[in-house]
């Protein structure tokens, strides 16, 4: 593993996003929103929706550059082709799994989480194709940390209003 293998998986995987943000904004909200639709669908019922199908796009591009890779032997071929599957992984890990809890075994109080989660969330409130906000996944804008930066104070705020009820608590000051 050279310094080029690791800035190839490293673009790579930076580069994801923006291809992902700019299929979500353009494409998924545009020609192909009627594969979109269902996960915008508060009232879905089923496990699986069609949205589940983009995952599968880029299994393509990431299992033929790993193959290839493999067998002409071309390392570099395999950063990109890893530097996608991390990507997938993670797209996993923080949409699936952190925001929309389809699986439940993972948790974190996290700012950088807690804003991603709010700002998905954000991109959540509008159920149609038109005027939705916060393409991204793991890009979280200046108003996102705001927002989360707020709301994590007003719960300081909250929790020491508890505290001060607490009779317990009072004795000790
Ligand atoms: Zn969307
Ligand atoms: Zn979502």
């Amino acid at each position: 593993m050279g310094t080029a293998w690791i800035l190839i998986f490293l673009t790579t995987f930076v580069g994801m996003e923006l291809v992902a943000w700019a299929l979500h904004k353009y494409v998924m909200h545009g020609v192909l929103w009627p594969v979109h639709e269902d996960h915008h669908d508060p009232n879905h019922a089923s496990r699986f929706q069609k949205n589940d199908g983009f995952a599968f796009f880029f299994f393509f591009p990431s299992f033929f550059s790993l193959l290839y890779g493999a067998l002409a032997p071309a390392p570099l071929w395999q950063a990109f082709g890893y530097g996608i599957m991390a990507y997938g992984a993670s797209y996993f890990l923080v949409h699936e799994v952190l925001i929309h809890r389809r699986l439940k075994f993972l948790k974190s109080n996290n700012f950088y989480f807690d804003a991603l989660v709010g700002a998905h969330k954000k991109h959540h409130a509008v159920q149609t194709k038109e005027g939705a906000s916060h393409f991204g996944m793991l890009w979280v804008s200046g108003s996102a940390l705001r927002a989360a930066f707020d709301r994590r104070r007003a719960r300081g705020i909250e929790n020491r209003a508890d505290r001060h009820r607490s009779p317990a608590t009072d004795q000790s000051r």
